[in-house]
């Protein structure tokens, strides 16, 4: 049986999670699903600089948010080389330029299927079309979702 992965994080990249934030979390998931999520399934990510938070082979397209052009994934993948430092992660400095003219932020562009930027996030592996969509109550948090 096919699993996904869910990684919950804060929107704004340079946030991480505040005191309890993550653990409020953790257990929402836990007392919600009970026993349908395994303890040990549930990890929460922190890192000293900005990650790339990404859904894996979901990745099918990157656009502008601008005009909606796809950006060619050697550009793109330029973009992230040159924005990321081994030590300090991602400095989110970096923009793409588009078909249209303009200059996108790594960070601005619409990815298809979703991912993120972030510091920390939650992950969760469940079965497939196991969905937790619920927690996106919380408005400051974002979501990936990838097959694993
Ligand atoms: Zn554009």
């Amino acid at each position: 049986m096919s699993e996904s992965v869910f990684k919950f994080y804060p929107l704004e990249p340079t946030r991480g999670f505040l005191p309890g934030e993550s653990d409020a979390i953790i257990s929402a998931l836990r007392d919600a699903n009970g026993s349908s999520i395994a303890a040990d399934t549930i990890q929460l990510h922190y890192h000293a600089g900005i990650q790339f938070v990404d859904c894996g082979s979901a990745l099918e397209r990157i656009r502008c948010p601008l005009c909606g052009d796809s950006i060619p994934n050697d550009q793109w993948q330029s973009a992230m080389d040159a924005d990321f430092h081994t030590s300090t992660g991602f400095a989110l400095t970096t923009a793409v330029p588009c078909s249209c003219g303009r200059d996108i932020p790594l960070h601005g562009l619409r990815y298809d299927a979703h991912c993120g930027f972030s510091r920390s996030w939650v992950s969760v592996v469940v079965h497939s079309h196991f969905w937790l969509g619920w927690l996106l109550q919380y408005p400051w948090i974002g979501h990936v979702e990838a097959q694993v």
